[in-house]
């Protein structure tokens, strides 16, 4: 039996899991981020916790056949990283740079991408062969899974679905700086700004209304116990998510659309609301892709990075 690791990163904590071969999880743990001096010790970091873990388990080196890593920045197939905002990075070659660091094979990756990847292969993707994979956070990200692989892109930045514009007509720039972008209204933070914006315009009774910070989970609360107002901020919501999963899946023609991210907490009941307004939007011949929830949470982005490991360098033989 061959082991690999799974790395994430983010921009607070960095998750490590180590795997078997056949994608079992043994382990997992954190270390912290250290964004100081640019992030220059993240990688350094990164290589001591596996080389500690493998020394403290007693694991030789040889059974190792890979660490694969995603990161919050565009990644080229090459390896190279195209700017990691968060993390203080510019332009450089992961997988060179961590290879050197640790002695083993890397492979890396995009996190949205990443994390699409360990749900097609172990989360609510597996069993398909084309998916549509959309994280609903404080932003949008995602991954699309074509014939079981995953769409890189040419640039490293493919499936940045969070900012395919759906109004043009919008005045507030969207963190990427364009206007109108789907993460603008179909994030955690894109429903609180609907239920701002709707509390404002229209007087109606509504629970909603005594709560001082509105998140989105408040107004899923508030529709589920019948706050009418809550419910027609969620049909706009829904409305929107229909207009971008028509059009997504009109150009992907996916089997299966897996809703990931803390907004899909909120359970069958997003997946009911979305499906409905999908089907107004999308192309016919498309229409027949399933709905279904995440189901790794945290752990997918360290599945997916080592699921690239394993493709990469599972069939290598030293
Ligand atoms: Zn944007």
């Amino acid at each position: 039996m061959r082991y690999g690791f799974g790395i994430d990163v983010g921009g607070t904590t960095v998750k490590l899991a180590f795997f078997d071969e056949t994608g079992f999880m043994l382990d997992k743990w954190d270390i912290p981020t250290n964004t100081e001096n640019n992030g220059t010790q993240i990688l350094p970091d990164i290589a001591d916790s596996v080389k500690n873990y493998l020394n403290k388990n007693d694991i030789a080196s040889e059974s190792i056949l890979g660490l694969g890593i995603g990161v919050p920045g565009p990644v080229n197939g090459k390896g190279v990283v195209n700017k990691c905002i968060n993390l203080g990075w510019g332009v450089f070659n992961i997988a060179e740079t961590l290879s050197d660091l640790t002695g083993f094979p890397v492979k890396a990756g995009n996190d949205a991408n990443v994390a699409a990847l360990g749900e097609f292969w172990k989360g609510g993707g597996a069993g398909y062969e084309n998916m549509v994979f959309v994280t609903l956070g404080t932003g949008v990200g995602g991954g699309i899974v074509i014939g079981g692989n995953l769409l890189h892109g040419s640039h490293g930045s493919g499936a940045e679905i969070g900012h395919m514009v759906l109004n043009p007509t919008e005045t507030i720039p969207c963190n990427c700086g364009k206007f109108g972008c789907v993460e603008q209204y179909c994030s955690a933070t894109g429903i609180a700004r609907l239920a701002r914006e709707y509390l404002a315009v229209y007087a109606d009774d509504s629970s909603l209304r005594t709560v001082a910070n509105i998140a989105a989970k408040d107004v899923f609360d508030a529709a589920k116990s019948g706050d009418a107002a809550a419910k027609e901020i969620l049909n706009k919501f829904y409305d929107y998510m229909g207009q971008f999963l028509g059009s997504l899946c009109s150009a992907v023609d996916p089997e299966v659309v897996v809703l990931g991210g803390g907004v899909s907490k909120a359970g069958q009941v997003l997946l009911d609301g979305v499906e409905e307004s999908f089907h107004k939007y999308v192309f016919h011949a498309a229409s027949g892709a399933k709905f279904a929830l995440a189901s790794l949470f945290n752990d997918a982005g360290a599945y997916g990075a080592f699921k690239l490991a394993l493709d990469a360098f599972g069939k290598l033989r030293r």
